[in-house]
């Protein structure tokens, strides 16, 4: 069941036994990272909760149907009006009012309320009040990242379900099923999560990391401001283009750290791997662990909308003069 979602087996067996069991289902809660997969289990339980037929085998009946083509009247899905922003309470009521209706096409309703972690007290508050007392026709499911941002009320009050990254291979089928062009190397970027791993094909995150590995590769040369200079991409780089050089380049930095204490199996960057070990040769531990905090506080400054261009600039700047400082010593 489930079987075209790849992965979180242990979890589609507690959601089978829940159908077994009736549709006197508690909330439910699936947190883990982003991409991995919630929100498409989300569904795919919400379409069998709601199937008039065998809810084992829901395909075929009008419920089935309204849900494939998104236009099911018995499921409410409330989600952040873009990613990363809060959930209102405007939005919460909003659904807290459609829950005066009683189900129209199945027998129950669902309601999947997408980035529960990003709800301010008031919004909070408002969810718990239906959490507390959900109508008996009702089920809610909530989607989080983190599970430290929610309520201890809230949560005494749901299933929680722990969703983790997917192996890489599944990773790699599913971006070979979207006709992704090197699904192995992305895959192994993502760290599990199939939607990052779209999300860094999308945003030509190999390219990217190509650009990161030459700046690395040239953070002890002498003439560091000509090299800055010649780089053309720098003069034009947005700010969404400067944080997926970051995020390259701190992967890099990462694998710069596996290298030095041996532990290569967690490698993001498998095929790189005779360029880094040539890259970080002369790097010390330190400078490696400095360099991705100094990348950390970058990817914070473009994210605050400083310019891409400047902080890159800085970033490079900051990383040779550390080496320049070790030749003193
Ligand atoms: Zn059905």
């Amino acid at each position: 069941m489930w079987d075209n979602i790849k992965g979180h087996q242990q979890n589609k067996e507690f959601l089978k036994s829940l159908l077994q069991g009736g549709r006197s289902t508690p909330s439910l809660l699936f947190y883990g990272p982003e991409g991995v997969g919630k929100r498409l289990l989300a569904k795919a339980f919400a379409k069998s909760f709601l199937c008039l037929g065998n809810p084992l085998e829901p395909d075929n009946c009008r419920s089935c149907h309204a849900m494939d083509a998104g236009t099911h009247p018995d499921l409410v899905q409330v989600a952040q009006l873009a990613p990363g922003k809060e959930l209102l309470i405007e939005q919460i009521k909003d659904m807290a009012r459609q829950a005066a209706y009683a189900p129209t096409m199945s027998t129950h309703k669902v309601c999947i309320i997408d980035g529960a972690d990003f709800m301010k007290a008031p919004a909070a508050n408002s969810l718990l009040k239906l959490l507390e007392e959900p109508p008996e026709y009702w089920l809610f499911i909530l989607i989080a990242t983190d599970i430290n941002k929610l309520l201890p009320t809230i949560l005494s009050r749901v299933i929680q379900r722990r969703f983790t990254g997917l192996e890489d291979r599944d990773v790699a089928a599913i971006l070979a099923e979207h006709q992704v062009e090197h699904p192995e190397e992305l895959a192994r970027l993502a760290a599990g999560s199939p939607g990052k791993a779209l999300a860094y094909q999308q945003a030509d995150a190999l390219m990217w990391r190509e650009r990161a590995l030459n700046v690395l590769e040239n953070a002890g040369n002498p003439a560091i401001m000509d090299f800055i200079s010649n780089l053309e991409w720098l003069d034009k780089v947005g700010n969404q283009e400067g944080l997926t050089f970051l995020e390259m380049f701190s992967l890099l930095l990462r694998d710069g750290l596996f290298l030095k204490d041996g532990t290569k199996c967690q490698f993001f960057n498998i095929d790189l791997e005779p360029r880094l070990e040539q890259c970080f040769k002369l790097w010390t531990t330190g400078q490696i662990e400095k360099t991705i905090l100094w990348t950390g506080e970058s990817y914070r400054g473009i994210r605050a909308r400083c310019a891409s261009k400047s902080v890159i600039e800085a970033l490079i700047v900051k990383i040779s003069l550390m080496g320049k400082e070790q030749d003193r010593d």
